[in-house]
């Protein structure tokens, strides 16, 4: 049984952690932090500490975790490079599972979204296109983050270069090499993914609307039984899956 920390336990991923953990029987929740909690009280008797929050409260939490050796999953998004460095330093002392995404179905849609990219070459325009419900806070979503990540390692071209996000005005034709990037916004979304691939006469989209948080509850759970039983290091939910 792993004892775990759920830090944002009254957020709506947090809910459902605690919902999924509850039924769980591979995991024990031993503790929900939120504003106002401290995880030092309680870090001691975990084994490791699931973090869905904000992303300016994720490095104070891996650094917690490093100095008390404790299993580290990360959900949280929207992290600036500095934070995303700092805490990439400490896969040498703790496992790290960080993902943008731990649904199965997504992290299948990484898997395809390499192979199609493989296979259509650069014949294709490509664009990804996300939408997620109206409080979410940051933008693209993670999981689109990393859709236009794989589009540019297969394309060997460099992100910062070719994303476009969104377009507005008289911004010319588009180029061979771009990746556009577009967020939409509304409702009580979930979370919605596509890839884009159009080429001269056809055109293949691959789709993936998860309908539940438990979806990535589960998959995150998964995940953090999985992490304690690995050398330190830093992994996917790709390697959780076993898909790479
Ligand atoms: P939310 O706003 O509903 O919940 C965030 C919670 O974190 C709130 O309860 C807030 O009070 C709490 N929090 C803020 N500061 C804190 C602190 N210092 N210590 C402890 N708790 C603190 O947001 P959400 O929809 O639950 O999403 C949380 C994060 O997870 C976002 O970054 C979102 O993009 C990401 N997310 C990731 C996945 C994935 O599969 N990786 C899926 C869904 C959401």
């Amino acid at each position: 049984m792993t004892k775990v920390i759920i830090n944002g336990s009254k957020g709506r991923m947090g809910k459902a952690l605690l919902r999924c953990g509850e039924i769980n029987p591979d995991i024990e929740i031993i503790a929900g932090i939120d504003v106002g909690d401290d995880l030092n009280n309680v870090i001691n008797n975990a084994d490791a500490v699931i973090e869905f929050s904000f992303h300016d409260v994720t490095r104070n939490i891996a650094e917690l975790c490093s100095k008390n050796k404790k299993a580290l999953v990360i959900g949280t998004t929207g992290h600036t490079d500095e934070d995303k460095a700092a805490i990439t330093e400490l896969k040498s002392q703790i496992p790290i599972v960080w993902a943008s995404n731990f649904s199965t179905g997504v992290n299948t849609l990484f898997w395809l979204t390499r192979k199609a990219t493989e296979v259509l070459g650069t014949e294709f325009d490509l664009e990804v296109v996300e939408m997620h419900h109206r409080l979410k806070k940051d933008a693209p979503s993670g999981t689109a983050t990393t859709l236009s990540e794989i589009l540019a390692e297969v394309r060997q071209v460099s992100i910062e270069k070719e994303i476009r996000h969104g377009r507005q005005g008289i911004v010319g034709e588009r180029t061979d090499s771009e990746i556009g990037m577009h967020s939409l916004r509304g409702g009580d979304v979930v979370g919605d993914h596509t890839v884009v691939y159009a080429g001269n006469g056809e055109r293949l989209e691959l789709t993936h609307k998860a309908a539940s948080r438990n979806t990535f509850a589960n998959g995150a759970l998964r995940a953090a039984a999985w992490a304690c039983s690995q050398p330190p290091g830093l992994y996917s939910m790709e390697d959780v899956l076993g898909l790479e």
